[in-house]
């Protein structure tokens, strides 16, 4: 039996309760209990076999576990690892989170991107910390009511450390599930979502919830990629209707894209004879809410000539030397492609700004800062090392 018989049988058995999304499809049990049983081993075999080396697969701390899902929603593994073990150098348990402040933590963040990550991980920890004695919780509802963290993310913390039977569904594992069930379409459309989740909850092998739920991750992002699945690899082929087809390389239907929106901004980085420099917050809601960032002008041309008259209207600098172009970088935060235009700025004096700072170009590092933010600082030092700052 292939998954599209289990996919067809999905929408008219099933039912959810909030608490566990459980999933009643008699139908499916009594058609192919036993292929379900040899499927279910074949992945987790696969998976106990080869599965990669990854720090947060050694523990099975709820915190630790959380920490590593929130790391990795947009992130690529590889950029994973070196932060999170350098959060947890610093942060190693949920009440040292709690009790820290929200600058330390982002400032443990900077570079990892998608900042709200960091601050909604913060509020979950001080709530955890108040509500639930500082246990993450063991409940559904109670992990979904906290900041940051959806069904996908309360399912994966929920399964791998308290072997909770609830199966993820995301869009690594809904690629992979629709291609067993050779699905065609918008995945991400709400009837074809509700279907998907269905199965992965009837796959799932319910006792052992955290494998079974890592093994299907690990299949889409080693095996079953979004490009070119390696079909030949993967343990489940056999039950696979989508390479049966000859049709693996064509799903999921790709989705209309939004379409992004590229700005552009030109970024001061002011420097006063002393070697220091001014930034400012981004406050709540903007591209780098809550860290801080040299003063940036959205600009459509001539960059400086823009930035210079910026300067002159919000900080009241006439003085300013020449301008020197530090070289045009790119930042891309999801929908939004920024193209940032620094330039250092050499003025005498640097302006007093209300709730700014003016640390030395060189410890800026020290402040929670974007990867945009440090690159620049790193172009502004390389420049100053080559042509004397005055
Ligand atoms: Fe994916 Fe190919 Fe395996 Fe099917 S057989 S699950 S398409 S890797």
């Amino acid at each position: 039996m292939d998954l599209r018989t289990v996919l067809d049988s999905v929408g008219s058995h099933f039912c959810w309760n909030s608490r566990y999304a459980t999933i009643h499809a008699v139908s499916l049990i009594h058609l192919a209990p036993r292929e379900l049983r040899k499927f279910q081993r074949k992945l987790l075999a696969w998976f106990a076999a080869g599965q990669r080396d990854l720090p947060w697969r050694k523990t099975k701390d709820p915190y630790r576990i959380w920490l590593s899902e929130i790391m990795l929603q947009q992130t690529r593994v590889a950029a994973v690892v070196p932060y999170y073990s350098k959060f947890l150098a610093r942060f190693p348990n949920l009440p040292a989170l709690a009790r820290a402040r929200t600058e330390a933590v982002l400032q443990r963040w900077a570079g990892l991107g998608y900042y709200s990550r960091a601050r909604n991980l913060h509020r979950a920890a001080k709530e955890i910390l108040a509500r639930h004695g500082g246990g993450f919780p063991r409940g559904y509802d109670a992990a979904l009511s906290l900041p940051g963290i959806g069904r996908y993310t309360a399912a994966a913390v929920l399964s791998i450390a308290y072997g909770e039977p609830l199966a993820v569904l995301d869009g690594n594992v809904a690629r992979v599930v629709a291609r067993l069930g050779a699905v065609r379409g918008n995945l991400r459309a709400p009837s074809t979502w509700k279907k998907l989740d269905g199965t992965a909850q009837m796959l799932l092998a319910r006792d052992a919830p955290g494998d079974w739920n890592q093994a299907l991750m690990e299949l889409g992002a080693t095996v079953c990629t979004p490009k070119s699945p390696c079909c030949a690899e993967c343990p489940v082929a056999a039950w696979c209707r989508a390479r049966k087809l000859g049709i693996a390389g064509q799903l999921p239907d790709s989705r209309a894209k939004r379409k992004p929106v590229r700005i552009t901004l030109a970024a001061a980085v002011l420097l006063d004879p002393r070697g220091k420099t001014l930034v400012i917050r981004d406050g709540e809601g903007a591209l780098f809410s809550g860290l801080w960032q040299f003063p940036v002008l959205e600009i459509t041309a001539n960059g400086a000539a823009q930035l210079r008259r910026h300067l002159k209207k919000i900080f009241g600098l006439t003085a300013v030397g020449q301008m020197m172009p530090l070289g045009a970088a790119r930042h891309t935060v999801t929908f939004r492609e920024v193209r940032l235009e620094p330039y250092l700025v050499r003025v005498a004096k640097l302006p007093r700004v209300q709730g700014a700072r003016t640390p030395s170009l060189t410890r800026l590092a020290d402040l929670p800062i974007s990867g945009a933010t440090r690159k620049i600082a790193d172009a502004a030092i390389s420049f100053c090392s080559r042509v004397p700052i005055h």
